[in-house]
């Protein structure tokens, strides 16, 4: 049995029920042979098993009130996982199939991402089985302030820096960002995703969407392609998927679909900037259902269903984890598809990534294509060292370059180790390298 196959077994058999860590270690190390192959002293220093461990897990209760004065009990999660080469850092979320192998997944995957970006910044992650939707404000305000309560002695500027993710936008930071001020005494950038007026980068929340429609744009191009005029299919209707749509469009690409967990939207005509804003205003303010937008537009609405039955050229899932499965996949290549750029973090399943590759797919894994967000968030932590703000021109030239290099990095470390043109394959070497001989140089910890 491979070193890499033997660090797996033991992966599952150390953390059963984990499905998703699973996955996500499966997918990554399976990855990894031809640089173990030629780095052995990874195998002698026992580089794997320490990677796939994390440095600290904390667990906690978080007990609120509702506003009937009800009590809910929720469980809290931060997986400080790997610190190699800067801060933990990495998003919260709060969602209800929340728990630990979730939590652990996304947290093994941003060790990787955040080494891609080429930013001083360690793997974390964090998160709740709490579920936001149908709260009142309040009611989110004090659930997210005794989860601060908790997780406050954790966390901080030079050890780890959460910021936002499924469930997590900026009315959820500001409620914890403010608990930590007042608990801490101390104003600093200890959560990314802040608001303008204190602390928050200008461009962090259209980072992850805009980063992913740039990455999908330098894998078109390596194929003499173009976004404009593509016809482009998008999941979920939350923060990535909205300014994704808002970046497809202004570069001349047409969306036809946005969906959320009850279904999916689909306008043959296109969304434009208007009708974007009327998604904006019903997701964000009004926490609306997307159903709605097929209402207001008299286009159909696709109850239970996710987008990628529709014909299109590029697809963005940006919803969740495992959201395109192996016939989804079959579909999008018979329909002609030519690129899947990945804007959530692991939405298509194993199976479904071989089809990718199987077919010639540009596939964009979420690691290197959603690595726009946390990028970012690394500039703005720069710019709350620096104590300075940077224009809008400024921050996206910035993520602009950066995913210009992630994909550059991805391609040529692809072909360097011997599968041209895979950015699984070459993301998560050039990821793992650099934090593997960060590992090395700083001794057995
Ligand atoms: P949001 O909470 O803003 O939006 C999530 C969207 O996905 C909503 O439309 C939601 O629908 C839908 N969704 C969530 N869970 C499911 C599900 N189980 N089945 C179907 N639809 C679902 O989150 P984000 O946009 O921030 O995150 C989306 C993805 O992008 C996640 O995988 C996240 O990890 C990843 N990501 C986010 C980054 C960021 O900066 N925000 C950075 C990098 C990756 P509903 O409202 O009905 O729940």
């Amino acid at each position: 049995m491979s070193y890499v196959d033997q660090v797996y077994d033991w992966v599952v058999e150390k953390n059963p029920y984990e499905k998703e860590f699973h996955q996500a270690v499966k997918e990554v190390l399976e990855s990894l042979t031809p640089a173990i192959d030629r780095h052995p002293e990874f195998i002698k220093q026992k580089l794997l098993e320490r990677l796939v461990e994390p440095e600290r897990i904390i667990i906690f209760r978080v007990p609120w009130m509702d506003d009937s004065g009800e009590i809910h009990v929720n469980k809290g999660y931060r997986v400080q996982f790997n610190s190699a080469i800067g801060p933990y850092k990495g998003g919260i979320r709060f969602h209800p199939s929340v728990y630990l192998g979730i939590i652990k997944f996304l947290g093994f995957e941003q060790i990787f991402k955040n080494s891609l970006t080429g930013l001083p910044m360690g793997g974390g992650k964090g998160g709740s089985d709490f579920d936001p939707k149908g709260k009142s404000d309040n009611e989110v305000m004090r659930f997210c302030q005794i989860f601060m309560q908790e997780l406050f002695r954790h966390i901080g500027q030079f050890t780890d820096v959460p910021a936002g993710d499924i469930g997590v936008g900026g009315r959820e930071i500001g409620y914890m960002y403010g608990q930590y001020r007042k608990i801490r005494n101390n104003f600093t950038g200890v959560l990314t995703g802040k608001g303008i007026e204190w602390g928050g980068s200008l461009v962090r929340p259209e980072a992850t969407g805009y980063g992913s429609t740039y990455f999908a744009k330098e894998m078109l191009k390596v194929r003499n392609h173009d976004i404009k005029g593509k016809v482009v299919t998008i999941s979920g209707s939350g923060n990535v998927a909205q300014y994704t749509a808002e970046k497809v469009i202004e570069l001349g690409g047409k969306v036809v679909t946005l969906s959320d967990s009850n279904g999916f939207i689909y306008d043959p005509n296109g969304i434009t900037a208007e009708k974007l804003d009327y998604v904006m205003e019903l997701k964000n303010v009004r926490r609306g259902r997307i159903k709605e937008y097929a209402e207001k537009y008299n286009v159909d609405y696709y109850p239970d269903k996710r987008p990628w039955e529709i014909k299109c050229d590029v697809a963005f899932p940006s919803a969740t984890q495992n959201e395109i499965n192996k016939h989804d996949a079959k579909t999008l290549v018979d329909n002609g598809c030519i690129a899947v750029c990945e804007g959530a973090n692991m939405p298509s399943t194993p199976d479904a990534i071989e089809i990718f590759l199987e077919n010639n797919i540009a596939f964009g894994p979420g690691k290197a294509s959603n690595a726009g967000g946390v990028a970012t968030s690394g500039l703005e932590m720069s710019q709350n060292s620096l104590r300075l703000s940077w224009t809008r021109e400024e921050v996206d030239k910035r993520l602009h370059e950066i995913m210009v290099n992630i994909h550059q990095t991805a391609f040529q470390t692809a072909a360097k180790y011997g599968s041209s043109g895979n950015y699984v394959v070459g993301a998560n070497i050039a990821g793992f390298l650099k934090v593997a001989r960060a590992m090395l140089a700083q001794g057995l910890l």
